[in-house]
């Protein structure tokens, strides 16, 4: 037999797509045609497949072999099919077994060595694999812990072409090579795993931040520098619910992608994503030539995307957090492409309430001038905080207030956890009709017309009296009705009451109306 095949996958964003793998030996004059890839990725397969394949002992036949990938029409980015390529070219010169070549999807880059070499993207590859119902994937050894994740899949750990070969029937002799390890990208971010017990001091802020967990409010944090904003943001994700499996392999399958560490075990804990201001628009969509990757609002997915100075950000950036806002993806426009990512994260901004910072605290006098401060938050107005729910100040925390709190034990993640998921779960069965999961995501027309969710003009009475003064606008009204119902949630009680009403009339102090 001269025709060998097997199966590789090809990624899109998170989505995959099996690549089924042809390879024929003629019997024409020596040559190598890859068909079905972009054209430098198929010059550069070529080179390395062959080299590969010498220098692992298991050389391919001075004759002409033709390598088709197919679906044609399918983008394929990346490096990851040279393992396909080389085990197919084998399987059709009667090196290995072609039906064990044809059982398995293959994934790996090869080293000119004849090693293979690990890949970003190997999670949300395999679980394509196991969804087209593959059943075998065969993975670089520095890949074998994150492509165990996958459920229902036998992943076979390779080191080298040559120990491939061995596995898929081969006749050559052993040879001990050294796996090639992944090398995770790290980069400095901020821990998100402080405990709720170490903010004193700063009491209502903390009750902000539980309104925020359980209602899925996006949140605003106003204040001076040294208030404590960077530490009440990255407390935000250790009050969430712990992932459900479906979230969590999504989660761990990003990181994959953007080439992070993704571990032995599934991470069940939120994403915690604070990129900083010069990051670019680019770093915050993901992009890049060859394969994807996802940028900040991706890896935020399922956690807590915290701007910290956000006014500092530049317009073009703040401008990329509307469409994830809007509808909890992101997509990625190629030539040739769409890449899809899912961006569904808690929006946490934080901003000095103008550029010195000194403004509204009581040491330092502020210099800047209204204008100044004006045009300072302004970069933050309009359809971006059309989305933020909670509007908080937090002050500098005092020695004074620090005594006071220090006396009490301030509440643990743990046991806010357990409050914010009792919470979530009301909110989730009052709106079991609905397309909506949390009090954020409802609309105000349907809150008070077929929802019938208005809690009544006596709880509402501050509230519509700061409507009619025009302290609020019809906006903002509804905007305080969302968060009264998380607040009455959070309460256990079955409508908010006046008392309710006022405290998150409390939560919307800040810029807006
Ligand atoms: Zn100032």
């Amino acid at each position: 037999m001269a025709v060998a095949r097997t199966r590789s996958i090809a990624l899109l964003g998170l989505a995959g797509s099996v690549v089924e793998v042809e390879a024929d030996l003629s019997a024409q004059l020596p040559a190598f045609v890859i068909i079905g890839l972009p054209d430098t990725a198929l010059g550069e397969a070529r080179d390395r497949v062959r080299s590969a394949a010498t220098n692992a002992g298991c050389p391919l036949p001075q004759r002409r072999l033709t390598v088709n990938l197919s679906p044609a029409a399918l983008p394929k980015h990346g490096s990851g099919f040279d393992l396909a390529i080389a085990v197919a070219c084998l399987a059709a010169s009667q090196l290995v077994s072609a039906d064990s070549v044809a059982r398995v999807v293959h994934l790996g880059e090869l080293g000119l060595d004849g090693r293979l070499r690990p890949i970003d993207g190997i999670l949300p590859s395999v679980v394509a694999a196991a969804r087209a119902g593959c059943d075998t994937v065969m993975v670089p050894t520095g890949n074998a812990e994150e492509a165990r994740l996958v459920p229902e899949v036998t992943v076979v750990p390779v080191a080298s072409l040559r120990d491939a070969a061995l596995w898929h029937g081969g006749e050559f002799e052993p040879r001990e090579v050294e796996p090639v390890r992944a090398t995770a990208r790290t980069e400095p971010s901020i821990a998100a795993d402080g405990d709720l017990a170490d903010i004193v001091g700063n009491e209502s802020a903390v009750a902000g931040l539980l309104v925020a967990a359980a209602g899925d409010h996006h949140l605003l944090l106003l204040g001076p520098p040294g208030a404590g904003k960077t530490m009440l943001a990255s407390r935000l994700p250790g009050l969430l619910p712990d992932l459900d499996t479906e979230a969590a392999l999504e989660v761990a399958s990003i990181r994959s992608l953007a080439g992070r560490e993704v571990g032995a075990a599934l991470t069940r804990r939120p994403p915690f994503e604070a990129p900083h201001h010069t990051a670019t628009a680019a770093a915050m969509v993901g992009g890049g030539s060859r394969l994807i990757r996802p940028g900040a609002v991706a890896r935020a997915s399922h956690g807590v995307l915290f701007l910290d100075e956000a006014p500092e950000f530049p317009m073009t950036v703040l401008d990329v957090l509307r469409q994830p806002l809007e509808s909890g993806a992101i997509a990625i426009h190629r030539a040739n492409a769409v890449a899809s990512f899912p961006a569904r994260f808690l929006l946490v901004l934080a901003a000095n309430p103008c550029p010195c910072g000194a403004a509204g605290s009581m040491s330092d006098p502020c210099r800047c001038t209204s204008l100044v401060k004006r045009r300072y938050l302004g970069r933050l107005s309009g359809p971006l905080l059309d989305r933020i729910d909670l509007q908080m100040w937090v002050p500098r925390v005092t020695v004074a207030n620090m005594r006071l709190a220090g006396q009490q034990n301030g509440m643990s993640s743990a046991t806010a956890r357990v409050k914010v998921a009792a919470a979530r779960a009301v909110a989730r069965d009052r709106l079991r009709n609905t397309r909506w999961r949390t009090n954020a995501q409802m609309t105000g027309a349907w809150l008070r017309g077929e929802g019938k969710l208005h809690p009544g003009a006596r709880a509402t009475k501050s509230l519509d009296r700061a409507l009619e003064l025009g302290n609020i606008t019809m906006r903002g009204y509804d905007r305080v009705l969302k968060v009264a119902w998380t607040v009455a949630d959070l309460d256990n009680a079955t409508a908010p009451t006046a008392d309710h009403v006022g405290q998150a009339l409390y939560l919307r102090k800040g810029i807006t109306r």
